[in-house]
Order: C-alpha cells, then sequence, then structure tokens
C-alpha cells in the first residue's frame, strides 16, 4: 500500500486544476497581480487567504477522481467550545462532501502545557466523540488520534532540522502562552509546537488548512517550512539520491470561513474563546447543559449603548454575540441586523440563549450513543489510523530518502 501511494504522490501533487468559473477575486482584475484569490468550494463561503499566482492551480477541482486534501484538527484539552466548533468543526461537514478529508485528534499537542494525564485519553475519546456528533461522517473523512501514526513525531524530527529557531520565537502564540505560564519555565514543546503542527499538515500533501485566525501564523510557517523543505533537498538533489526529484511536500493555503474565524471570549469581547482560558464562564462549551449555557449568557460581558449592531469596534461583544447567533440560528448577517436592530440586551440574551440550546442539544444527544458505544469509537479511530499511516509513511519516506538517509 505505501508503495502504491508513493508512485501517486507525484500524481497528486502534479495535479493542476484548471480555474474554475467559481472564482472571484475581491480586487477589481486590473488592480489584481495575482497575489490575492478568494475560493468558494461549492455555495460554501470559505475564504481562501492565498498567494497563489494566477499559472498556479487556484480553485480546487472537487469533481474531479483526485480530490484536493483538507486536514484540520482540535487539541483534545478542556473541553471543545463554541470557538472550536464555529472556527473548525462545523466547517468539516460541509467540506467533507467535496475534499478528501482527515481529521484528527492533536493530542501531541496537548502536552505542550502541563497537563492531566489521567485526563488524556479521556479526552481524546470525547473530542473524537463530539467530531461524530457534530456530523464528521467516517465513510467520508478519516478520523484518527494523531499520536497512533508515528509518522508525525518522526518527521517533526525532520523538520526541526530545517526550522531557523528565529520563526519559531515570533509566533505570537509562542510569546503570548509563555508569558502567562512563566517564560523560562515553559516546556521546549511550546516553542517547536509549530513544528509539529507543519508536519501534521505536510505529511498528507495536504492542499488547504481550515483554520481559525488565531493558527494563520503557524500556517504560514508551514508553507514556509515546506518551501524551504523542497528547496534544500527536493528536485534534481532528490533525484540524484534515486528519488522521483520534484517537490517533496505540497505548499497548503489556508481556508477560513468569513463568519466565525474568531469567536471571542464571552467575558472580553477582545480576547479569543479559548480552552486554555481559566474562567469556563469566557466560554460556551459544547457540552455545556442548558443552564449553563443559560447562566453564561446571561452573566455575559455586555455595552450600555443603544440597540444592537455588527462590526462596530467599539462594541466588540456586541458584534461577537450577532456572530454567535447569527450562526448558530442559520441566519444570513442581514436578516440578523435587521431582527436585532432594535433590541436590548435584556431581549436579545433569551433569543440566544434558546438558539444556542437548539443548535447545540442534537450534538449533546448523538454525543451519549456514541459514549455509550467504545467499541465502536475505537474501531472508528483505528480504521482512521491505519489510512492516514499509508500515506503519512509515503510523505516520510520521500523525505528520509531525499534527505541521504540510510534505509533499511
Ligand atoms: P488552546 O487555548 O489550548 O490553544 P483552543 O481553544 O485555541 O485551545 P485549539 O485546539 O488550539 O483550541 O484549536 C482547534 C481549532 O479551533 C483550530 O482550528 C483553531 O483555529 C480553532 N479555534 C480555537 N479557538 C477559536 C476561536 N475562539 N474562534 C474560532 N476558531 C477557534
Ligand atoms: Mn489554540
Amino acid at each position: 500500500m505505501a508503495r502504491s501511494l508513493l508512485s501517486h504522490l507525484p500524481v497528486l501533487s502534479n495535479s493542476a486544476s484548471p480555474l474554475a468559473s467559481s472564482l472571484s477575486c475581491a480586487i477589481t482584475p486590473s488592480k489584481c497581480f495575482g497575489r490575492h484569490l478568494f475560493v468558494r468550494p461549492e455555495a460554501s463561503s470559505f475564504q481562501c487567504l492565498c498567494t497563489l499566482s494566477l499559472s498556479e492551480p487556484a480553485v480546487p477541482e472537487t469533481s474531479s477522481s483526485v480530490r484536493k486534501r483538507i486536514v484540520s484538527g482540535v487539541q483534545p484539552t478542556g473541553s471543545i467550545h463554541l470557538g472550536n466548533y464555529l472556527g473548525a468543526i462545523k466547517n468539516w461537514i460541509e467540506l467533507q462532501n467535496s475534499y478528501d478529508t482527515l481529521f484528527f485528534i492533536v493530542d501531541l499537542h496537548a502536552i505542550t502545557l502541563p497537563y492531566e494525564t489521567r485526563q488524556l485519553a479521556k479526552s481524546t475519546r470525547d473530542t473524537a466523540a463530539i467530531y461524530l456528533a457534530c456530523g464528521v461522517d467516517t465513510s467520508k473523512a478519516a478520523v484518527f488520534v494523531q499520536s497512533h501514526v508515528r509518522a508525525h513525531v518522526e518527521l517533526m524530527w525532520l523538520l526541526s532540522s530545517a526550522t531557523p529557531i528565529g520563526w519559531l520565537n515570533r509566533m505570537i502564540q509562542f510569546k503570548e502562552k509563555s508569558r502567562k505560564a512563566g517564560d523560562e519555565n515553559v516546556g521546549v514543546a511550546l516553542l517547536t509546537y509549530p513544528v509539529l503542527m507543519a508536519s501534521d499538515i505536510l505529511l498528507y500533501q495536504s492542499d488547504f488548512v481550515p483554520v481559525g485566525e488565531d493558527q494563520k501564523q503557524h500556517l504560514e510557517l508551514t508553507r514556509e517550512l515546506a518551501e524551504r523543505v523542497n528547496y534544500l533537498y527536493g528536485g534534481r538533489k532528490w533525484k540524484k539520491l534515486g528519488g522521483r526529484g520534484g517537490t517533496i511536500f505540497k505548499v497548503p493555503e489556508p481556508l477560513i470561513p468569513p463568519a466565525g474565524a474568531r469567536v471571542m471570549s464571552l467575558t472580553d469581547g477582545l480576547s479569543k474563546m479559548s480552552k486554555s482560558s481559566p474562567s469556563d464562564q469566557s466560554r460556551i462549551n459544547l457540552l455545556d447543559s442548558k443552564d449553563a449555557i443559560a447562566n453564561k449568557i446571561k452573566r455575559c460581558k455586555t455595552d450600555s449603548f443603544t440597540g444592537l449592531e455588527f462590526d462596530n469596534p467599539d462594541r466588540p461583544e456586541c458584534n461577537n454575540l450577532l456572530s454567535i447567533y447569527q450562526l448558530v440560528s442559520g441566519k444570513t448577517k442581514e436578516e440578523v441586523a435587521k431582527e436585532c436592530q432594535d433590541m436590548n440586551w435584556g431581549s436579545f440574551k433569551p433569543l440566544i440563549t434558546d438558539a444556542l440550546i437548539d443548535h447545540l442539544h442534537p450534538i449533546q444527544v448523538r454525543y451519549e450513543e456514541i459514549m455509550s458505544d467504545l467499541a465502536y469509537l475505537d474501531g472508528v479511530l483505528a480504521e482512521g489510523a491505519a489510512r492516514a499511516t499509508d500515506i503519512a509513511d509515503a510523505t516520510l519516506n520521500n523525505l528520509y530518502q531525499a534527505m541521504g538517509f540510510l534505509r533499511r
């Protein structure tokens, strides 16, 4: 299997898809010099923040026999919240219909900050069950646990040798998290986390990575690293070593949903909703009870302006709550703007509470069903890991070869 995939990879990485008619650019064609392209897979409104040149394939060719590939994952730390859901998981459900998708639980990332060993395995299963409960369909997507595919860590080591430390020192998330955790005492893994993330993506020759805005910088690093490794070890150098030559890694593009890309904290509209925030009040967890949801919305931060509106920079909490309401109610931004313009917080809060409960309830019911059959869940994860391993090993073998290692 690994061999057949190996021979398949050049086809994957060279497959150029024509510019589809749905391609649209935010900049008028006369002003766009080919560095800004927006991508709309199917009828969805995903935005691709790519910097492709126009001569390169730009739009995912979703109907061809070789589907474009997408990977994404969530850490099994704390509880999955609305930001993870609206910024990532909810979008996967649509993407799995048009792309070759791999969704994993990034347990190796979960140990970058101090964590509870007794909780890790449970959180990993919980997260997998939430993926399925949210609608990830294992007949379409591979669902697996990152640490079950050893190639992730192995590739990370190889990539580390090609990663300038300055790139890692620049990462905003490292700066923020290490400051919070007490600088000198944080584990090295917090610094090298983006290299592991790069290996998560590059192993699978991914075309697109749907991420919230907080991950944009890490994805940019992944792209730079892919290009650097291709340059250092790919092409003719690789061919001389007996490889196929050409690029080793596909350079992935971020796919960022226009709304929900950054769900903000309930207690501070200027910081993102986050698993690692110590205050549970700051987030809606996907498994929160009706009472907990009602209570959190009742106590969330608001303002004292009249009426409710989107996009007022002086009203980050208002924009955040309206955006959440829009996404969970399934209404358009215009509909919500109109519906809520004359409301006060007293009338809006029950509305958003009910919309949240209605949206999350079916997910919670399915979650309970899945968790009551752990043999099924573990089977799904084993199958997903087997599929992922085949693809990952092919990439890893290519890189070992290109880097000149003696192979068994
Ligand atoms: P941590 O605080 O531990 O970093 P997190 O809440 O940021 O946790 P991750 O597991 O790091 O969660 O992220 C999983 C996915 O969820 C990523 O794709 C990330 O971009 C997305 N995501 C996380 N927080 C938000 C948010 N507030 N809004 C939108 N997307 C988010
Ligand atoms: Mn995060």
